[in-house]
Formats: C-alpha cells, structure tokens, sequence
C-alpha cells in the first residue's frame, strides 16, 4: 500500500511511522496509510512557514484570491469523489458527504473574496495635521487543529480564512480521517503558493498537536474539537502568549412548543439529533417538548426514528451511518447504560447492528422521562442519542435549555412570533434557530458558541478576519 505523505517546506516528507486509516462501515476496508510527522519534521514545519511569511506578503492580494479561487473550484469540481471518501472514512452519509465538500468548496470562494474586501480606517486625530490610520495584518502562522466530524469543511474554514487574510499554515488534521484532510492538502499544494506557506503535518496531538501548542514559532492556534483538548490549547497558548480559538462541545436544545408544527418539530428533532449519527457539535441532544404536545410529539419521534435507515453511508438509500469508531460505539453504550440507571426510560434504539460487513452500527436512541439534571443531559455524549425533557411553559423551557454549561446552539419550534422574538433574544447559545433544526449552518455568517462552547473570537463570515489578523494603529503628522 502506498504511503501519503506530509507537506512541508514545498516537499512531500516520508516517514517510518504510518497509520492506516479504517472505513467505519467496513472495518476490513482499509483506505490508507499515513505518514506520522516526527517532531522533527514538525519542527521544520515552524521553520518555513516563518521563513516564507516575507514572500507570502509579497505574492499581494489578487495572486491570494486566485489561488483560493483555483482551490475552491477544484474543490467544487470534484466533489462527488471528495464526498464519496468523506463518507467512506468518516460514515456520514454520501449526500452529507458530498454536501460537506461542496461547502468546502464554498468556502474557499467567499475568502478568495475576502481577500479583496479587507480594509482599515483613516480617522482624524485629536491633535491638530496628525491622521490615524487603523489596518489589519496577519498574524503570522497559524497552526490548525481540527476534529474528525468534519474533515474537510472545518479544516476548509480555518484554512482559507487564514491564507485569505495573508498567514502561513501548520495543518493538523484528526488521525481517524486523514483521507480528506490529505485530499484537500493536495488539492491547497498545486495552487502556486511559496514553499513553506501551507504545510500538512500528521501525527497524533498528543505528539504534532502538543509540538503546535507549545512552539513559540506559532503566533496562533486555530483549534477545534473536545472540550478537554481545548484546555490543554488554552493553557499552553496563554503560556507563552500565543492567539487561539477554541470551537468545542455543545449539549444543544430544542424547544417544542405546545404551537409548533408538529411535522415541522419532529423533522427539526430527527433531523438535528440523528443525522450524521449524531455526531455534531451541534446536534439537538436535549428535546425539551411543552407537555400539551409531549405524546404527539414522542410517539411521531418513535415511528420516525424506527423508520430511519441505518447502514453503509455509500448505500443512496441510507439515512445513518455507523459511528466513527470502536471507542465512540462504547461511549455512546455507556451513556446508554448511565441514562437507564439515572432512571430514564429507552424508548427507541440503542441497540448495536449487525450489517452485511463489520462495522460500528447503532439504532438512533431516544430517551423519556428524564431531567435535565441527569448525566445524560448535562454532558456531551457525541452520538445518535438523545432525551426528552417535558417542561409546562416557555418559561421553563427556556429556562432548561439556558441550564447547561455549554452554548453553541439552540432551536424552538413554534409558531408563535413572541416565543420566537423572545427565545432568540434571551436564548445563551452563540446560534439560535426558529422552526430550523439547531444543526445546519450558512458559511459566509459567524459560527460559534458561548460559555463552555467556545473562546475566543467568531469563526467564519468576515468576523475571522478578527482572529486571523492583528489591528494596527498608526499615527501621521501630515
Ligand atoms: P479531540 O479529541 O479534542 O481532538 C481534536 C483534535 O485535537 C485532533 O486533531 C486531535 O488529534 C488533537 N489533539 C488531541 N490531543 C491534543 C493535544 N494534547 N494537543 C494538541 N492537539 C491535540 O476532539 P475530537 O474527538 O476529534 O472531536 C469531537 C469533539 O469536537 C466534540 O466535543 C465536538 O463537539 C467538537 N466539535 C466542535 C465543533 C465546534 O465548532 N464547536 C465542531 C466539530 C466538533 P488526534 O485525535 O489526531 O490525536
């Protein structure tokens, strides 16, 4: 089997580590094997993107958008190949697959826009013949840390915004999906940047991760993934001074009140909380239903969830795929187990499936009679999984959904205009959502959370010029 290598300094760089990366669906599938970047060679990663920063700037802004412009139609152009790899190594669906790069593509074409959009401000001073003028420039080298749920699209919207805005790169994409995180570096290496301007280094974090952290090469570090990784980010970064973002977990609700569209409800709820397995930062975890429609509600949910496709993400007729691997599959068993020793009741799912090839299949699971206290509904559990609350008013359901320490998103389904004026304004989460599944997002507007959620400036839209840039201020006698 060939081995993919990492990118650095212009070069593809072997190495004597490799992982195999392992089709979820399919554990004898094997798509690829990886080189693992040695310290040294991440090291070196630091070096050229420092080193080739001068020239990078010196490229000016129409050859920026050109090369973003080229990447993201390349992106576009072969989608439905990106997309078929996605969903074989990642499990989500072929139509989220194809759906995930296409938003990839996107993405590089709103920055290679971007670039051309970013401006600064020529302000009078208070003292007399001196102008103030205010601009951004990058901040340097950026290094990305991205997680397995999305391989392309979040390394695409860390990724673009930073060579956008006139950064250097050190990517480190999740070790279970190297596939789409090679493809869309291969895809970056032929767009004529400086040697040393986008570098790929694969490894795991604790080793190439933790390398990114904690050199003082790295002016900023763009992270996303779990909320104990996101610590060890923060701490090391605030160390030594370093930028960084953290985009981490979420416990997402969704409101049903006694007035919502019942068809509108349960489609917002199947929708946000199962599709692509349920492994989204931003999946309806917590259902909390007003209780004149709570029956209604939960016996469609049960017909709808028993009526969903679990299988091969390849197969069209498909609507969930395996989870990503072995040790989710046993998380996620394990918060079953808790729920139903908390005292709630398993309504639908939860069970492991046998498919034609070995794989980590799991029925959506649902979970009634719980409260938001329980564990089940406090901690992010990353799977097909989830519970509902019934609550008597708006209220309380607004109440509840706010009682969480994460804030990433958040739905209502009604149809009342003062319940929805009313939960978008006082709702915690950084995204709100009326009659719309809490997952499901454009990508020219911020993203992002609140309190445990997130830290640091917005991800996406024109706000990333905000961490991928520093602001200047100067100051001129005329
Ligand atoms: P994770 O375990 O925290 O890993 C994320 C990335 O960090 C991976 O590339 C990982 O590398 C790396 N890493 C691990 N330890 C590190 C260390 N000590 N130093 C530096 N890097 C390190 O998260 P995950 O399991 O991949 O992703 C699931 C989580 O991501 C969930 O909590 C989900 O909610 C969150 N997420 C959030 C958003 C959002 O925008 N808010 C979006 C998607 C996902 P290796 O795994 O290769 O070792």
């Amino acid at each position: 089997m060939s081995v993919f290598k990492n990118y650095i300094d212009g070069q593809w760089i072997d190495s004597s580590e490799v992982i195999e990366n392992i089709n979820p669906s399919d554990t004898k599938d094997v798509i690829g094997a990886y080189a693992q970047a040695t310290n040294e060679q991440a090291q070196s990663a630091f070096d050229c993107a420092k080193r080739s920063f001068d020239e990078w700037q010196n490229k000016g802004i129409q050859f920026r958008a050109d090369a973003l412009d080229k990447i993201g139609s390349e992106i576009l152009e072969r989608k439905a190949e990106l997309g078929e790899l996605l969903s074989r190594e990642e499990g989500k669906t072929l139509a989220e697959g194809i759906g995930e790069v296409t938003r990839a593509g996107h993405i590089f074409k709103f920055y290679a826009g971007e670039v051309l959009r970013l401006n600064g401000d020529l302000v009078p001073s208070v003292r007399p013949q001196v102008e103030v003028e205010i601009t951004r420039e990058p901040v340097g080298t950026v290094g990305v840390i991205t997680p397995w749920n999305f391989p392309i699209a979040i390394p695409a919207w860390k990724i673009a915004p930073a060579l956008a805005y006139g950064n250097c790169v050190v990517f480190k994409p999740a070790s279970q999906v190297l596939g789409s995180a090679w493809a869309l570096s291969e895809i970056i290496t032929r767009a004529g940047l400086p040697n040393g301007v986008f570098n790929l280094v694969m490894g795991a974090g604790s080793n190439v991760g933790a390398a990114i952290l904690n050199d003082n090469r790295v002016d900023a570090v763009s992270f996303t993934g779990s909320v104990t990784t996101g610590g060890k980010v923060a701490q090391a970064c605030t160390i030594r001074g370093a930028k960084f973002q953290l985009e981490m977990g979420g416990k997402n609700p969704l409101v049903v009140m006694d007035d919502a569209d019942i068809d509108v409800a349960v489609n917002c709820a199947i929708n946000g909380a199962f599709f692509s397995t349920g492994q989204r930062c931003t999946a309806s975890s917590r259902l909390i239903v007003q209780a004149g429609i709570y029956d209604r509600f939960v016996e469609a949910m049960k017909n709808g969830i028993e009526a969903l496709t679990v299988g091969n993400p390849l197969n069209t007729d498909t609507q969930i795929g395996p989870v990503i691997d072995q040790a989710q599959l046993d998380k996620d068993l394990e918060y079953i187990d808790i729920g139903i020793k908390e005292g709630a009741t398993l309504l639908a799912g939860g069970e492991v499936l046998k498919r034609e090839a070995d794989g980590f299949f799991l029925s959506p699971a649902l979970f009634v009679d719980t409260t938001n206290d329980m564990r089940i509904n406090q901690e992010e559990i990353f799977g097909p999984i989830a519970s509902v609350i019934k609550v008597n008013d708006f209220e309380e359901a607004l109440s509840v959904s706010n009682d969480t320490q994460f804030g990433l998103s958040a739905g209502i389904c009604t149809t009342s205009l003062k319940y929805a004026h009313q939960f978008k304004r006082r709702s915690q989460a950084g995204m709100v959502m009326v009659n719309l599944p809490t997952a499901g997002v454009d990508y020219h507007v911020p993203f992002g959370g609140t309190k445990g959620s997130s830290l640091g400036a917005r991800e996406q839209g024109s706000y990333a010029a905000e961490f991928y840039t520093k602001v200047k201020t100067s100051y001129i006698l005329s």
